[in-house]
């Protein structure tokens, strides 16, 4: 895989304002919208007198030529309007596809907004320090004084590309965008250089959250699990509150039912943060302390399809895994394996290499109709995709040191990540060599029998 020398990352910051700077940013935030509107406005109006799908660079084409009649517009940056415009592009795009006949645009209101954002360059901010002052400050307007940043910035000597100034539910952040190096990201997130050729298949499921081939088994995050089913319950509840149930239907949303939807949101992002923080967690514990990582291809994870609320949200922490994983072994310079599409990671006996046609996705333990071999179905696979990894790299062992063993566990329990080491029961490996990969090291500090 190739290697990168540096990335962009962004990292969400909670701003502390005081009333002046709240006005300001809220006068930007009305800015925006008033801009968004007005380019809603000129594409329906298009769309209406003459049948026209204007795109969204000819709206902001349109909107440049008029500027000049809003007056309270005169100091917005381009980097705003260019914004405003690309969401703009966005929006057109995604009703141009929808199936609805209606392809008239929405307004944007503020009563019913969750977020507003606005954009501005690494020109229209700065991130300053104070003297005598623990905390950061944005400095944005020489009308206000400069914004408290609550939060510790990760990467503060690295070069800022943009921020993105949101409010969320009635709280306000800024996303500050910083291209990183890699001796940075390595250095400030205590990445170690390794020179060992340890490598790990993994297999995600619903079952078992992850299984690895070094026989440890991460555990999905129960109270995200709770929060899915609550987040489900109140779905249900907003459905029985009044609001349009189709495109057409003239019926305008209710008090109770904005209330609620609001609810609704600040769940969904709690639930999207939980499930973030630990994804990165993991993807963290994973690329810390393997040279090389084996992943199958979550595609096929796709054919079961009209699964639960639940299941559908599990399914999307495995492809952010993934990705993570992935952008994290190209910085690290660690190598990522994806298996091919067709390997049979599940149904293939890792003993003798029969393929188990039989075997359903219900079935938790893996029996070899060829060799009679029993193990646990999604051990099999991940050490099916160990050795897929090793055929591919012709390198790499599953063989932790002890030493090595105990950093991972020390390192999973630091980041508070619940796992089991995978139960081998003694009448299951008869011969060591059987399970030829990862159970060598019967010198860890763990021992199956
Ligand atoms: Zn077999």
């Amino acid at each position: 895989m190739e290697n990168k020398e540096y990335c962009y990352l962004t990292q969400k910051v909670n701003l502390r304002l005081n009333k002046a700077q709240q006005t300001f940013l809220e006068d930007m935030f009305y800015k925006a919208r008033f801009i968004y509107n007005y380019g809603v406005n000129v594409f329906n109006e298009t769309l209406k007198s003459s049948g026209k799908i204007l795109s969204g660079g000819e709206i902001n084409l349109h909107f440049v030529k008029n500027k000049d009649g809003f007056t309270f517009l005169k100091d917005v940056s381009e980097t705003l309007i260019k914004r405003v415009f690309e969401n703009l592009s966005k929006a057109i795009i995604k009703k141009v596809h929808s199936d609805s006949e209606d392809k008239t645009l929405r307004f944007k209101d503020e009563k019913t907004l969750f977020s507003e954002s606005f954009l501005l360059s690494s020109r229209e901010f700065k991130v300053v320090e104070i003297p005598n002052k623990t905390h950061h400050y944005i400095e944005i307007d020489k009308n206000i004084s400069p914004i408290k940043i609550k939060d510790r910035l990760r990467f503060k000597d690295c070069p800022i590309i943009n921020g993105t100034f949101k409010k969320e539910l009635d709280k306000y952040y800024c996303c500050i965008l910083y291209k990183v190096s890699r001796e940075n990201y390595i250095k400030k997130l205590n990445y170690p250089v390794l020179a060992t050729k340890n490598a790990i298949g993994i297999d995600v499921g619903l079952a078992q959250y992850l299984t690895a081939s070094s026989g440890l088994n991460i555990e999905a995050n129960k109270p995200l699990e709770k929060k899915i089913r609550r987040l489900k319950r109140l779905y249900k509840q907003l459905d029985r509150k009044v609001h349009p149930r189709s495109a057409d239907d003239p019926t305008p949303k209710s008090n109770n039912y904005i209330k609620l939807s609001k609810k609704i949101a600040k769940l969904h992002t709690r639930i999207v943060n939980i499930r973030k923080d630990n994804v990165n967690k993991i993807a963290s514990v994973l690329t810390r302390n393997f040279s090389a990582i084996c992943m199958e291809d979550l595609s096929i994870k796709d054919m079961q399809k009209r699964k639960s609320f639940a299941k559908r949200a599990q399914d999307l922490s495995f492809y952010e895994l993934k990705n993570k994983i992935k952008q994290k072994c190209a910085l690290l310079s660690r190598e990522f394996v994806e298996a091919n599409k067709f390997f049979p990671s599940s149904k293939k006996c890792i003993k003798c290499g029969h393929i188990n046609e039989s075997l359903s996705m219900y079935d938790r333990v893996f029996r070899c109709e060829n060799c009679g071999f029993e193990i646990d179905r999604d051990f099999n696979a991940a050490c099916n995709l160990f050795k897929y990894m090793k055929n591919e790299l012709r390198w790499g062992t599953s063989k932790l040191k002890p030493s090595e063993f105990h950093k991972l566990l020390s390192d999973c329990d630091k980041n508070k990540l619940k796992y089991y080491l995978q139960p081998l029961g003694s009448n299951q490996i008869e011969n060591k060599k059987d399970v030829l990969v990862s159970h060598e090291s019967q010198s860890t500090p763990y021992n199956y029998a």
